[in-house]
């Protein structure tokens, strides 16, 4: 049955410029889960007055967020304190993620990251899972489950980590290889080949995973790149005859206009006119950056760019929260970010650099209604900041930089109501 949520909308269109808001808008949503009409509540069509509603009085009804990058075995792992990211991943996350050959392991953890994703107003993601494919079959299915578009990849390490999370040049394309053939393209799910980084890859698998790429129409590719200086001088030591890291992912054919870089922090200008002449993306994660210490990425120069939690590297689920950081760490390198601008990267700019902006990022009529409700007073403190808002984009800065999951009233996938806090 058709049912109607009413609100203050706010809607992007091409470009961060084009925001829509309605102080009493009306957003119908259809048996399919798909957004049948989006405007004034004024000019709801009569054909959907009897339908159900939800009034959210002046809370605000927003495309949902979408993560660009995030890994699930992570999900319980914030905050573990380290001298860097090498010391992070050897310390805390491989013996974390080593724990994900167990299947029921995996399918519990699902739920749970699901869910938290949920509760911080995220309803799609493109996803690091462990390097076994059990991990990655329990997120897929958890995630179809709910009609979820959500991006997803084993990852691929045969080197330089515990022998429990790593698997081999033969075992990573067969896996890669089967996870594309049973989710790519089911329901709203999408496959992504996932080498962790050049350092826990060999050659040999770095060769594999570009020709794996190539034979799994329409996956994206994720990996990490340029992080810490640490990282950068082992993959020098690594790769000596490369002329720098970009090189070594670009030697294999898998700098693309469908990869995404996690980080992207210390590129030299040929690395950069590398990245934007094949399209690929660089994927900010500032809440990572500035806990492990990596750096301050600019934004200058990248063509292309996602935003994302890095949970457990970052220390927050909230895209509000890394929108909020975002801010502060641009702040730090001169340049200064609008909130429509900070809100369109975390919806739609993220929607059109995983490849699902035809289905959502926006509240467009037509994609499917993952929507978001998001009380700009939910807390005293933002309560009394909004009290001094003037103008929508006020009320967004304010959200960006002092919201967090209380801000979420209720977040909806493909029209379903996947949390609620009221
Ligand atoms: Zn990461």
């Amino acid at each position: 049955m058709t049912k109607i949520l009413i609100g203050q909308s706010v809607a992007f269109g091409a470009s961060a410029d084009e925001l829509t808001h309605e102080t009493r808008g009306a957003i119908a949503i259809g048996d399919d889960g798909l957004i049948l009409f989006r405007g004034p509540l004024s000019l709801l069509p009569r054909a959907f007055e009897m339908s159900p509603h939800e009034d959210f009085g002046e809370a605000l009804l927003m495309a949902g967020f979408v993560d660009a990058h995030i890994h699930f075995p992570q999900y319980r792992m914030l905050a573990a304190a380290a001298k860097d990211l090498l010391d992070w991943l050897s310390r805390y996350t491989f013996p974390e993620e080593a724990k994900y050959a167990d299947a029921a392991h995996a399918a519990d953890a699902a739920e749970i990251f699901l869910a938290n994703l949920f509760r911080y107003g995220t309803t799609s993601a493109l996803a690091f899972c462990s390097s076994h494919k059990t991990c990655a079959e329990a997120l897929f299915n958890a995630a179809h489950k709910r009609n979820m578009a959500l991006i997803a990849g084993k990852t691929l390490m045969d080197r330089n980590a515990i022998p429990a999370v790593q698997d081999t040049v033969e075992q990573g394309a067969l896996d890669t290889l089967a996870l594309h053939t049973a989710f790519h393209g089911k329901g709203r799910l999408r496959h992504a080949v996932t080498p962790r980084f050049a350092i826990t890859s060999t050659e040999a698998q770095l060769q594999m995973a570009g020709e794996v790429l190539q034979e799994c129409k329409g996956a994206l590719m994720q990996t990490h790149l340029s992080e810490s200086a640490g990282e950068i001088a082992w993959i020098k030591s690594l790769f000596p005859n490369e002329m720098d890291y970009t090189a070594v992912y670009e030697r294999f054919g898998l700098v693309t206009d469908h990869s995404l870089f996690a980080h992207g922090i210390h590129l030299s200008a040929r690395e950069l006119g590398a990245l934007n002449e094949a399209g690929s993306t660089v994927v900010h994660c500032p809440t990572s950056n500035t806990f492990l210490g990596s750096g301050l990425m600019e934004m200058d120069g990248r063509n292309h760019i996602g935003l994302a939690t890095d949970v457990g590297g970052g220390t927050s689920y909230s895209m509000l929260q890394t929108m909020g950081e975002t801010y502060k760490v641009q702040m730090l390198n001169g340049r200064k970010l609008k909130a429509a601008e900070l809100f369109f990267m975390a919806t739609l700019g993220n929607a059109q650099r995983l490849r699902i902006d035809a289905e959502t990022g926006s509240l467009t009529v037509g994609k499917f209604a993952d929507i978001i409700v998001l009380d700009p007073a939910a807390t005293p403190v933002l309560e009394a900041r909004h009290a001094l808002s003037n103008s929508i984009e006020d009320v967004l800065f304010a959200l960006a930089l002092l919201g967090d999951d209380r801000s979420v009233k209720a977040t909806y996938v493909a029209g379903e109501k996947v949390h609620s806090c009221l």
